[in-house]
């Protein structure tokens, strides 16, 4: 039996070095098909399509393949413990990075503004011995929780399996807002970003589809657009009195909408409004 804490030879074999390769022709492929069939139109478009959910299927073939390799490995590597609590029962292969084949199609500059998305990795990156460990299944969903996914994001998401261990193993990260501690700086700008986009992008929408004549869409970005502004509140992103104000214009948003006026210009003074107030939260070049 091998004793050894660490693996030998880990992509020695041929077998996962092969399925690697392999993963990255078609994430290769992937990319290309879809940069061709943006530029298509009709009949070729529709096909394009065909050929990219065929691609997906092999993808999500190969990386199952990958999984099985590598969970008794990394299992092993790790005692067969959760890195993080300790238990035995229901472990689980977890890795460091996203895969996500909507990312890798993406500009570098993009990928960055996905929601809950680091930067593309390459599968050698994503399925290296340093970036997988093992969870049990209840620290794994913590992990891939709203919370969790948190720390995951932006160009300073955390970056290596220690560090994904240390915040996990603080209850209080991933419980409440990031801001009250000391880490939440390293990431606090990243989160905001990403965080104000949603409200513009809600507010776009909510416009969008009121020239549409969507009212129902528009309502339901008007919801998104509220909710953002809570969570401003919670996160300290917002004052109380600010908050309200911001509410209030929101629910003449809503008001107008059912009666059929105009309201492009309150849209506005709540996006303004809101990045202002942001704005001094955080550094003077912020944003
Ligand atoms: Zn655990």
């Amino acid at each position: 039996m091998n004793t050894q804490p660490h693996l030998q030879n880990f992509h020695d074999d041929e077998f996962s070095k092969r399925l690697i390769e392999k993963l990255k022709g078609i994430e290769t492929r992937y990319s290309n098909v879809w940069k061709e069939r943006k530029r298509r139109r009709g009949e070729r478009r529709r096909a394009l399509r065909g050929e990219l959910n065929n691609l997906e299927k092999e993808w999500v073939y190969v990386k199952r393949l990958l999984h099985s390799h590598f969970r008794p490995l990394i299992l092993k590597r790790d005692g067969y413990k959760c890195r993080v609590c300790g238990s035995s029962e229901k472990l689980e292969l977890a890795r460091l990075f996203w895969d996500s084949l909507a990312l890798l199609c993406r500009p570098p500059q993009e990928q960055m503004l996905l929601k809950y998305s680091g930067p593309y990795r390459t599968p050698e990156e994503r399925y290296s011995e340093k970036n997988m460990f093992t969870l049990c299944k209840k620290c794994h969903i913590r992990f891939d929780s709203f919370h969790g996914r948190r720390w995951r994001m932006g160009p300073k998401a955390i970056s290596s399996v220690e560090e994904a261990v240390e915040v996990l193993r603080n209850k209080y990260f991933l419980e409440d807002p990031p801001y009250l501690i000391e880490h939440w700086k390293k990431y606090k700008e990243e989160i905001i970003r990403t965080e104000l986009l949603i409200l513009v992008n809600a507010l776009g929408k909510v416009a969008a589809f009121k020239q549409q004549n969507d009212l129902k869409k528009a309502r339901r970005h008007l919801g998104v657009a509220r909710r953002q502004l809570t969570f401003y509140l919670k996160n300290g992103f917002l004052e109380q009195n600010q908050y309200e104000q911001f509410m209030r214009k929101l629910q003449l948003v809503r008001v107008v909408l059912d009666s059929g006026g105009r309201f492009d210009e309150i849209l506005d003074e709540i996006r303004r409004g809101v990045l202002e107030a942001v704005r001094t939260k955080v550094s003077p070049d912020f944003l």
